[in-house]
Parts: C-alpha cells; sequence; structure tokens
C-alpha cells in the first residue's frame, strides 16, 4: 500500500512548479511529476520580457531560476509520463511508467500544446522565427516584414497586433474568407500595413539560423512564390494536455477543462492549473497564479 499523500502535482511547467513552491510552503506532504524537463512550453522560447521584475531572460533561464526555486525549498521533480489517474473516491491514483502514487488531491498543470503546420523547417527554426505567440514574441519583430498562418480569431487579432509594431504583415490563409468573428475582420481590412493572401497555404519556412522567407503555394491557381519575412507566427490553434482527464471531468468543447476561480474542476479534489484550463490569457503569469490558487484551494480540501 503506497503512503498517501496530500497532494500530487503533474506537470513542472510554470504552473506546477508555482503549485510546488506553494505547497512545500505550506508544507504539504506532496509530490511534483514531470515527464521531460521541468519549464514547459517556456523553454521553447529564447526571449522572455513579460515577468515582472525580469526585464529580459531566456525561456531556460527563467526556468531554472524556477528550478532553483523550488529546489532551494527541498522539492525533487520526479521524472516521469503519468499514464492514468483514476479519481473517484476520495483517494485519487496516478499511475506512471514506474510506480503508483495516491493522493487526496491531484492538481492537473499538464499545459497545453501549440497546434503545428508540420512543414518543412518548422520545427528547425521554432523559437528562431517560429512563433505560436504574438503576445509573447511580437516585440522582437519591431520594423520587420512578418507572417501570420491562420483564418480564426487568434490569427487575425495577432495580425492586428503585430501590425503596430511591424513593417508589414502578410496573413495567408487556406480558404477566401476567415473564421474569426466580423468586428475583428473588419479591424483588420482598415490596416495598411496588412496584407491577406486568400487560398494560400504555407509549404516551407526558408533558413538555417534564422528565417530568411516562406514559401507559399495559391491552392486555386497552384503559383508557387517565396515571401521575404523575418518571422512566421503560426496561429492555427492549440490542443489542451488533457487526455489524462478525458471524459472524467467538465471541459469544453475543444477539450480545456473548465475550472472555477479557485482552479476546482467539476471532480471534488481534482483541480486545473495553468494553461490546460478555459481562460482568456495564457502566459508565465496566468499559469503561475494559477499555481498558487490551486495549492491555495487544495489546502483548504485536504
Ligand atoms: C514559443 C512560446 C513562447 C512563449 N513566450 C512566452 C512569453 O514570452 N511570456 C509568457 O508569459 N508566456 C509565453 N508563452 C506561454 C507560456 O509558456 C505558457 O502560458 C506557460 O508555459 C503555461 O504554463 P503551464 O504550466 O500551464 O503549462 P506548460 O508550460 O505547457 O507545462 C506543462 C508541463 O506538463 C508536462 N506534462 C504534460 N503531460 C504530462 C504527463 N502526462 N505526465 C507528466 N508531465 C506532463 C509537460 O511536459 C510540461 O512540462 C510562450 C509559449 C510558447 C510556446
Amino acid at each position: 500500500m503506497n503512503e498517501i499523500l496530500d497532494l500530487v502535482i503533474i506537470g513542472a511547467g510554470p504552473a506546477g512548479m508555482t503549485a510546488a513552491l506553494y505547497a512545500s510552503r505550506a508544507m504539504l506532504n506532496f509530490a511534483i511529476i514531470e515527464k521531460g524537463f521541468p519549464g514547459g512550453q517556456v523553454i521553447n522560447t529564447y526571449e522572455v520580457d513579460n515577468y515582472l521584475g525580469i526585464k529580459m531572460t531566456t525561456g531556460m533561464e527563467l526556468t531554472n531560476m524556477f528550478l532553483e526555486h523550488i529546489n532551494e525549498l527541498g522539492v525533487e521533480v520526479k521524472t516521469e509520463d503519468v499514464e492514468e489517474i483514476t479519481i473517484d473516491g476520495d483517494i485519487k491514483t496516478i499511475k506512471t511508467y514506474s510506480g503508483t502514487y495516491q493522493a487526496k488531491t491531484v492538481i492537473l498543470a499538464t499545459g497545453a500544446s501549440w497546434r503545428k503546420l508540420g512543414v518543412e523547417g518548422e520545427a528547425r527554426l521554432a523559437g528562431r522565427g517560429v512563433s505560436y505567440c504574438a503576445t509573447c514574441d511580437g516585440a522582437f519583430y519591431k520594423g520587420k516584414d512578418v507572417m501570420v498562418v491562420g483564418g480564426g480569431d487568434v490569427a487575425v487579432e495577432d495580425a492586428i497586433y503585430l501590425s503596430r509594431m511591424c513593417k508589414k504583415v502578410t496573413i495567408i490563409h487556406r480558404r477566401d474568407e476567415f473564421r474569426a468573428v466580423k468586428v475583428l475582420q473588419e479591424k483588420l481590412f482598415k490596416v495598411e500595413n496588412i496584407e491577406v493572401l486568400w487560398f494560400t497555404e504555407l509549404e516551407e519556412i526558408l533558413g538555417d539560423e534564422v528565417i530568411t522567407g516562406a514559401r507559399v503555394i495559391n491552392n486555386q491557381t497552384k503559383e508557387v512564390k517565396t515571401i521575404e519575412v523575418d518571422g512566421v507566427f503560426v496561429a492555427v490553434g492549440n490542443i489542451p494536455n488533457t487526455g489524462l482527464l478525458a471524459g472524467k471531468v467538465d471541459t469544453d468543447s475543444s477539450g480545456w477543462i473548465i475550472a472555477d476561480e479557485n482552479c476546482e474542476t467539476s471532480v471534488p479534489g481534482i483541480f486545473a492549473a495553468g494553461d490546460l484550463r478555459v481562460k482568456s490569457l495564457r502566459q508565465i503569469v496566468t499559469a503561475s497564479a494559477d499555481g498558487a490558487i490551486s495549492v491555495f484551494a487544495a489546502e483548504k480540501y485536504v
């Protein structure tokens, strides 16, 4: 029989690591489990300049600061991939490939993954010109030419946002109309330095160390051309990493976990913190805030 912990935190991104910090301060008997290197999506960004008090750092440096902080409190992140969670009853069971944990509460902080296009050059240049987050990385393209790929609200919003700092924004969309809400579209069509290319798909992102351009194809005429850009912002949606609780807690139709302002899900004792839950802004600071709040709620539950 396993020891019954107060709390198991799954995922060591900003939400999970902040949860570990607060759980440690609250003297809870807990474990934090991460399937890869701690840090989450933050590791994928070269520059972070919007975390209060830290004017500019790299994702890796920030991750190391987070890790050092929790390690100093005696927290050790366990490197295991959680494969299954049983959440019926008062004691939850968490199975990894190498063991089983039992706990009174679980904070799921497994984050989200940006939907990728899968085109040539995308993986190689990720974080070196290929970005999935205009709010995070837009400022690095001041006065430069960029491309946005997508046709939904996020793509159109990103193009408008980027047009304020970039010289030119080319938005490409595979259809001849956007899915974005009309009000956003109207805004976009009024911006002079945004060019819209309809029926256009990205074929390849060009460059070795940095982006030099993007090869696109018109899916009607089959005309292929290269557009010189310094950055490519992919905005074709993201996916919550919520498979572990699929069908077990309430989610919206896209799988994002519905949690209240205390990060409580529809199942007592199960909390959702960070990018994986329904929210309007997915950033380090909002994920960290969730980490803190969820522990406060879990502590009360325990
Ligand atoms: C390229 C890029 C640049 C960004 N730049 C910025 C920026 O400049 N500023 C900013 O504020 N935000 C930025 N963001 C957004 C920010 O990174 C996220 O909002 C934040 O990381 C969310 O934290 P999280 O802890 O909720 O999830 P994540 O960071 O996604 O972490 C989740 C963790 O859970 C782990 N995990 C998943 N499944 C399992 C499992 N089954 N078992 C164990 N572990 C599991 C994952 O490996 C991961 O480490 C950026 C994102 C990207 C992709």
